[in-house]
């Protein structure tokens, strides 16, 4: 076991293997507050990775309402039922990891789902929060909440999947930091399934190998973000590279979002995993349940989301999200437009703060006609 540097923890943290972080980091910022659980995401990804023979169950790409909704049933629950106290002290945490937690003579502290508990992905979905009494009606604010979490493989800095295997099948990329299951070296012994916290990790029982999220990288290689990136309706998400925390670069959008803003969270930090997708937190939804699923800095997030418009360069790294497939690496907030670049330094996106208003005559002269739109 070696001790590695956690920085979501603000401490070091026991993990099997000795600390090494790639040479760039694959990583997204989810928008809670903005998605609608229409599933593009997640048919797309659906449709493009996990359409053969022993998938049918497999979603790498899922979105579940919470607090009802899980996909396998129950992930969360039980896995947060098992760690124990996990209490943080300011922004360091006081509690165990997965790691740290592990039964004796394993690596992680997991649960492995009953097939069946993968067969409801929608459990849940829209359901809100209590029951909505008879005559209650609309006072300005809701008594009941529910948001939607999307949720993909997190291709942690430290993978419990990776950590897990005994056949050392699964591995991290150094020139993305994505983590992939070697097909050909893995056995199926379903430990990765058992030790991912997320259950990202999934069991084919027809290939009888185990199988995971690829973070699309056939198209991270040619500088595109993602399939469930690209397609998302709801803009809600944006994939670049997250710099190490000593090497914070404020004009990449992920780092400036993530690391000096810190306005984006990670999903529960404390399973000790640095996991590379980082959320704003909902605005509408109670604290104590936001602190046990983003950590301490949640408050300061909202209050931050809250004013991004007060913020410009702030704003101008969210008018990002969903406005081009490529990778933006540095970006510019302008005088009326936020502008990314690519890896090379050419202008892929440029997207204005205000949308330009235009109104036509009420008569079009050309077909003789009233406009029924004017805007
Ligand atoms: S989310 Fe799970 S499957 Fe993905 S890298 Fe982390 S531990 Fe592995
Ligand atoms: S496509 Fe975007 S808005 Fe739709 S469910 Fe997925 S993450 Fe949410």
């Amino acid at each position: 076991m070696g001790d590695v540097q956690n920085w979501q923890l603000n401490r070091k943290m026991k993990y099997p293997y000795e600390e090494k972080r790639p040479r760039r980091q694959v990583a997204y910022v989810f928008d809670t507050n903005k998605c609608i659980a229409c599933q593009t995401c997640t048919v797309a990804c659906k449709t493009t990775w996990t359409s053969g023979r022993g998938q049918e169950n497999m979603f790498w790409n899922n979105v579940e309402t919470k607090p009802y909704g899980f996909y396998p049933k129950a992930w969360d629950v039980k896995l947060l039922n098992k760690l124990g106290s996990q209490k943080w002290g300011g922004t360091t945490y006081k509690g165990k990891t997965v790691f740290e937690s592990a039964p004796f003579g394993e690596r992680a502290q997991g649960y492995l789902p009953e097939q069946s508990e993968y067969a409801h992905p929608n459990i849940g979905e829209d359901e809100v929060s209590g029951v909505v009494d008879k005559g209650a009606f609309f006072q300005g604010i809701h008594n009941v909440w529910m948001f939607y979490l999307a949720r993909i493989c997190n291709h942690c800095t430290y993978p419990a999947c990776l950590a897990a295997c005994p056949r050392k099948a699964i591995y991290k990329r150094e020139e993305d930091g994505v983590v992939l299951v070697d097909q050909s070296r893995c056995r199926g012994y379903k430990e990765c399934v058992k030790a991912c916290p997320y259950k990202k990790s999934f069991y084919n029982m027809v290939t009888r190998t185990s199988e995971k999220c690829i973070a699309c990288y056939p198209l991270l290689e040619k500088g595109e973000q993602p399939r469930c990136v690209q397609t998302c309706i709801g803009k809600i998400r944006l994939q670049g590279w997250l710099s190490k925390p000593q090497a914070v670069n404020p004009d990449n959008p992920i780092d400036y979002i993530v690391h000096v803003k810190q306005v984006a969270l990670p999903l529960y930090p404390q399973f000790g995993l640095e996991p590379n997708v980082y959320y704003v937190p909902p605005i509408n939804v109670p604290r104590e349940f936001l602190l046990q699923m983003f950590g301490p800095r949640v408050d300061k997030a909202i209050e931050l989301y809250r004013q991004v418009k007060a913020d410009k360069k702030l704003l101008a790294a969210f008018l990002l999200f969903g406005n081009t497939p490529k990778i933006i690496t540095r970006f510019e907030a302008a005088a009326k437009e936020a502008i990314g670049y690519n890896d090379k330094g050419d202008e892929v996106v440029r997207v204005p703060y205000t949308e330009p208003f235009f109104q036509r005559p009420l008569f079009d002269s050309k077909h003789q006609v009233y406009r029924h739109n004017t805007a």
